[in-house]
C-alpha cells in the first residue's frame, strides 16, 4: 500500500454527512452568492482568528492582492513602493505585490524555521520600503514579535500571508491577528480547505475592511454605485457553508497533525536529514512537514521505491522564475540551497499510525553514501 503525499478525500470523508447537509441547506435556500452563509462564516472566522473583520474572497491570491490594492486605493501605498518578503516563499506572495505595481524585495529566511529572518528584513529596509510581508511558511508563525517591532520602528505595514497557517498560535494570538492585515487561502489542500477555491482577508482595520468589501464586488457597496474599479472575487455560499463545518474541526485536525509531526520528530534520526525546528508547539500547525537533506533527490527516490510519496515545496525560488526577470540577478545563496535540499513528507490529520511508522522506517534505511 502506497503512502500518498496527501489524500484530501480522506480528510473530508470524515465529515461527509455534515458537508452534504451544509450543501443541501444552500441548495434549498435558493441564494448562492453574498448571503447568510458567508456573513456567518465571516463572523465565525474573524472570531476564531481574534480579529475584528474577515472578508471572504475568491482565493488566497486574491485575498493578498486585494489587501495591497486596498492600501493603494486608500493612498497608504503608491506605485514603486517596496515590500520585503521571504525569498523562499510560494510565488503567490510575490504576485500579490507586483500585481499592484509594488516592488517585491525577497530576503533570506532563517535556515532552521524557513521563515523570514528579521535581521535580513531589517538590512533590506530602504527609503522606498513601506511594508513587510510575513509568510507563515509550512504552517509555522514567522517571528512576529521581532517583525512587529521592526515594522513599528520603521513605520512599515506588516502583512501576513497566512495561507498555510490557519490556527497557528503564539501567546494566545492566532495567525491573522498579528499584522495590519492577513490573507488566508481555503484551497482544498490547506489546513482549512474548502471543496473548491476560497480565501479571506482578515484585519482589525475598519477602513481597509470597507475598501476590500467594495473591491471584491466590482468596487461597489451599494448596487450599481461604484467607488473603485473593483474585481469580482467572492467566497460563494456553498464554500462558506462547507468552511463553517470544517472551522469547527480545525483545532482538532491541527492537533492530529501535531501528533504526526511529533512522531516524525522523535522517530527520524538520520545523520543526513535535518528536521524542522519549532519555536513553540502551538505556533506550528504543520500544513507541510519539511525536512532538509543534502542528497534530497536520492532520498526522494529511495522513499518512492517504498511507495512513500514526498513533495518539494518549492523546486525553484520566485527570484529564479522566468516570471520575474527583474529579480534574476538577485543573490540569495541560502534560499537557493534550500530549494535544492527541502523535501516534504506526507502529513495529514488522517495519516494512519502504520503509515507514519513506514515513513520513519524508510528514512532510517536511506544509505548515507549510495
Ligand atoms: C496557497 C498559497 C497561496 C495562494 O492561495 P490560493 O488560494 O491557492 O490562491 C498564497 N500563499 C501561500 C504561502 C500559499 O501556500
Amino acid at each position: 500500500m502506497d503512502v500518498p503525499f496527501l489524500d484530501v478525500g480522506a480528510i473530508n470523508a470524515r465529515y461527509a454527512d455534515a458537508l452534504k447537509a451544509a450543501t443541501a441547506r444552500v441548495i434549498d435556500s435558493g441564494w448562492y452568492v453574498l448571503g447568510e452563509e458567508l456573513a456567518a462564516f465571516e463572523r465565525e472566522f474573524a472570531a476564531y482568528c481574534g480579529a475584528r473583520h474577515a472578508l471572504g474572497v475568491g482565493n488566497g491570491l486574491d485575498a493578498l492582492t486585494l489587501i495591497f490594492r486596498a492600501y493603494r486605493e486608500l493612498g497608504v501605498l503608491a506605485e514603486g513602493d517596496e515590500v520585503i518578503v521571504a525569498g523562499n516563499t510560494y510565488i503567490a506572495s510575490l504576485l500579490a505585490i507586483s500585481a499592484n505595481r509594488l516592488v517585491p524585495v525577497p530576503v533570506e529566511p532563517d535556515p532552521l524555521t524557513f521563515n523570514i529572518d528579521p535581521a535580513c528584513a531589517e538590512a533590506a529596509v530602504g527609503p522606498r520600503t513601506r511594508a513587510i510581508m510575513a509568510v507563515h511558511l509550512y504552517g509555522q508563525l514567522a517571528d512576529m514579535h521581532a517583525l512587529s517591532e521592526l515594522a513599528k520602528r520603521h513605520g512599515l505595514l506588516l502583512i501576513e500571508d497566512a495561507a498555510q497557517a490557519h490556527g497557528a498560535m503564539l501567546d494566545g494570538r492566532r495567525a491573522g491577528a498579528f499584522g495590519d492585515a492577513a490573507g488566508f487561502s481555503f484551497y482544498p489542500t490547506k489546513n482549512l480547505g474548502a471543496l473548491g477555491d476560497g480565501g479571506a482577508v482578515v484585519t482589525g482595520d475598519s477602513r481597509l475592511a470597507d475598501t476590500v468589501l467594495a473591491l471584491r464586488n466590482y468596487g461597489s457597496q451599494v448596487k450599481y454605485h461604484h467607488l473603485h474599479q473593483g474585481v469580482n472575487s467572492r467566497l460563494d455560499e456553498i464554500q462558506a457553508a462547507i468552511l463553517r463545518v470544517k472551522l469547527g474541526r480545525l483545532d482538532a485536525d491541527n492537533a492530529l497533525r501535531r501528533g504526526v509531526a511529533r512522531r516524525y520528530r522523535d522517530g527520524i534520526t538520520h545523520p543526513l536529514i535535518r528536521l524542522p525546528q519549532v519555536r513553540a508547539e502551538e505556533s506550528h500547525v504543520w500544513h507541510i512537514f519539511t525536512i532538509r537533506c543534502p542528497r534530497r533527490d536520492a532520498l526522494r527516490r529511495h522513499l518512492a521505491l517504498q511507495g512513500i510519496h514526498g513533495a518539494v515545496h518549492y523546486p525553484v525560488p520566485p527570484h529564479r522564475q522566468p516570471a520575474y526577470p527583474e529579480l534574476r540577478n538577485l543573490r540569495l545563496p541560502l534560499t537557493e540551497r534550500l530549494h535544492e535540499e527541502v523535501l516534504s513528507l506526507p502529513i495529514a490529520p488522517t495519516l494512519a499510525d502504520d503509515a507514519v511508522e513506514r515513513v520513519i522506517r524508510a528514512c532510517a534505511t536511506f544509505e548515507c553514501s549510495a
